[in-house]
């Protein structure tokens, strides 16, 4: 069946379709699914939206996910990340690599630059393991030289 269908509209042949953008002055109150739609708070009574998630009248809230997931939203809209933690993001590349891999579609500004911290710690440790290599062959070859 057609959910859009209009309540009044005719269901046999013969009479005159309404149309639905324009219901006749006669047009019955919905039934069926939009009358069951009608709700009231729970904490005040008052009639409210059926998709509502606080009450309008008494600020109540009705749908705690809906609000969390709302809140979600600000959240990861407003994140920022600090300097100190891209500090640490350098030291630690992997734990860098992994905040910008959870946060790569809800916080791109966080994960962004938690990647390049991480990229940047990754060759920053890199050049520091192959220059103490290099030392320490030169070293030991400066002793084994005295030797
Ligand atoms: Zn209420």
């Amino acid at each position: 069946m057609n959910q859009y269908q209009y309540p009044n509209q005719p269901q046999q042949s013969g009479e005159k379709p309404v149309s639905p953008v324009q219901p006749a002055e006669n047009a019955q109150q919905p039934t069926g699914r939009r009358a069951k739609a009608v709700r009231y708070c729970k904490n005040c009574g008052e009639q409210i939206e059926p998709g509502a998630s606080v009450c309008i009248h008494c600020n109540m809230i009705l749908n705690p996910a809906a609000i969390r997931k709302a809140r979600m939203i600000v959240a990861d809209r407003n994140a920022t990340v600090t300097t100190k933690e891209l500090i640490r993001c350098g030291i630690f590349p992997n734990k860098g690599f992994r905040i910008a891999k959870q946060y790569a579609k809800t916080r791109p500004q966080v994960a962004a630059p938690c990647k390049k911290a991480a990229i940047i710690g990754t060759i920053a440790w890199t050049v520091l393991l192959a220059t103490s290599i290099i030392v320490l062959l030169f070293l030991m070859g400066f002793f084994g030289a005295m030797f």
